[in-house]
């Protein structure tokens, strides 16, 4: 399509635009008619109190959860209903904490199972023999050790993830994202429980990938973070958008600091 490659090359373009999303829980209206546009090639950060339904926003964004009703465009296509993995195969991918059956798997296997099924996986590519899917494991292999050596753990590749540092663990989840190649890249909180040396490692991280032209929508709680990543802020209380803009200009909002930004 068109629209969607033209969509590659226009900075501050929407990457994505959803639309009046709603989702219910029972009687509870955990996202209740939020609109949002991301731009393209910035970090646009999310916050709002806890429970004002950040986390259930994105889950609707990346399809892990199913809108109630309401749109998405992603990249100029309607991705309303479509399942998690085709919109993480369009470059739509959220981060997940990593399970704990990761545990037992080293780094490097973890960011390896995180990719899309290569050819060995299928049967076809079993009957058709190791040459016929070597290439794809190396590629992933060499994948995995590029963003572990970006990362600062190429030497904690053959290391268990469940022996890894709270930090290390959020960069894994990180990398294990980045593993599919997103375009639009969704984080929940990526630094709360992380030694402040690591927030800062994930602060640069960030800022990188922007440089490089990755979008990103984050939730984050602290807001001295927020003002200096994000380059336009949402926030939401209860199920609703309540304001959007700089940090600078929220602070001048009166019922915005009285919803949230004060305490
Ligand atoms: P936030 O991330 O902003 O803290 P959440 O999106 O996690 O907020 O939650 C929004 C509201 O939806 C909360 O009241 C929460 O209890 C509720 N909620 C979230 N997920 C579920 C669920 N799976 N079932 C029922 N209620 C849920
Ligand atoms: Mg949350």
């Amino acid at each position: 399509m068109a629209a969607a490659a033209e969509a590659l090359v226009t900075p501050g373009r929407p990457m994505l635009v959803a639309s009046d999303i709603h989702r219910h829980f029972e009687g509870l209206h955990a996202v209740d008619g939020v609109s949002i546009d991301v731009p393209s090639g910035q970090i646009t950060g999310l916050i709002g109190p806890n429970g004002a339904g950040k986390s259930t926003l994105l889950a609707v964004l990346a399809g892990t959860l199913p809108a109630s009703s309401g749109t998405i465009v992603f990249d100029g296509e309607d991705i309303t209903s479509s399942p998690a993995y085709r919109r993480a195969r369009r470059g739509l991918v959220r981060t997940f904490q990593l399970p704990s059956e990761f545990a037992r798997l080293t780094v490097l296997e973890n960011l390896l199972v995180a990719a899309p099924k290569h050819r060995g996986d299928s049967l076809f590519g079993a009957l058709m023999g190791k040459g016929y899917w070597i290439d794809d494991e190396r590629r992933l292999v060499h994948q995995a050790r590029a963003l572990l050596d970006r990362f600062g753990m190429s030497a904690q590749e053959s290391d268990y993830a469940g022996t890894m540092s709270g930090g290390q663990k959020r960069l894994i989840e990180i990398m294990r994202a980045l593993m599919l190649q997103p375009r639009l890249l969704l984080l929940d909180e990526p630094m709360s429980g992380v030694h402040p040396k690591i927030v800062l490692e994930i602060q640069h991280y960030l800022q990188d990938l922007r440089a490089e032209g990755l979008t990103i929508l984050m939730v984050e709680h602290e807001l001295h973070m927020v003002e200096r990543l994000c380059d336009s802020v949402v926030v939401m209380a209860q199920g609703k958008v309540i304001g959007s803009g700089t940090m600078a200009t929220l602070r001048r909002q009166r019922e915005i600091v009285d919803a949230y930004l004060v305490g």
